[in-house]
């Protein structure tokens, strides 16, 4: 099976398209969304309506629950929250049952999702460092964690010594008896430095992980953001990948 796993597209269409146009080549079996669809970009109810279309499991981010009063905007930095504000106003019927229906976290016999750490999923902490890493790795149930959040791609890895490491490899080959916490990055928001759309690509038959970046119209996203009255700071910070 090879999953397109991917988060945090946060309302950039650009980015979206760019990163489904990317997959295309890819023979993905099946996609799933780690959260944040919404939020921070000006294409809301458009990067729904694709994500529902193409995804088979998406679960719920904080900035998908605050858009519909389920977390609170107050926990969110000012950015954040005016976006929260201007995208709850925006967002049609169908986003908003698209979002209502959003679960924390979602199991297979492959894998797992959440948006930030498995203890306390609903408070959305970041998982950062090896002491979030271990507290996620004793709840697993799973050898793998799909996460995103801190729109940080990486692995934490916990090999059978119980010992965890942190690494940024975009090819990454999984090893038998180890257990994985794989942050694929975001697609809308990238803050690692590289502006590039963020996606990641899980083959189960060869155990492979691959995290991947797609160049999009960062221009035509941050005007976007800017016309729809948001931050401008949310449009430039685009183009630092920041
Ligand atoms: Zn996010």
């Amino acid at each position: 099976m090879r999953y397109g796993i991917f988060s945090d597209v946060h309302s950039n269409l650009e980015a979206l398209e760019a990163v489904i146009e990317a997959y295309k080549s890819e023979a993905i079996d099946k996609y799933f969304c780690i959260g944040d669809s919404v939020g921070y970009g000006a294409n809301p109810n458009e990067c729904v309506a694709k994500i529902k279309a193409i995804t088979a499991v998406a679960v719920a981010g904080n900035h998908d629950q605050a858009s519909i009063n389920l977390y609170p905007a107050d926990n969110l930095n000012s950015f954040a929250r005016q976006a929260v504000l201007w995208t709850a106003d925006y967002i049609n019927e169908e986003t908003r049952y698209f979002l209502e229906g959003l679960k924390l976290t979602f199991k297979n016999e492959d894998l797992t999702l959440v948006h930030g750490t498995l203890d306390n999923p609903e408070e959305f902490n970041y998982l950062s460092d090896s002491d979030d890493a271990w507290r996620t790795f004793g709840i697993l149930q799973t050898n793998l964690c799909f996460i995103g959040h801190t729109h940080l791609p990486g692995i934490f890895i916990r090999d059978m010594l119980d010992n965890v490491f942190y690494r940024q490899d975009p090819s990454f080959k999984l090893k038998q008896g180890n257990k994985y916490i794989i942050n694929v990055g975001s697609v809308g928001q990238p803050r690692d430095g590289d502006p590039r759309a963020g996606f990641c690509i899980f083959d189960s038959g060869s155990q492979t992980i691959h995290l991947e970046r797609a160049a999009y119209d960062i221009a035509q996203a941050r005007r976007k953001i800017i016309e729809a009255g948001l931050p401008q700071y949310l449009g430039d910070r685009l183009l630092s990948g920041r």
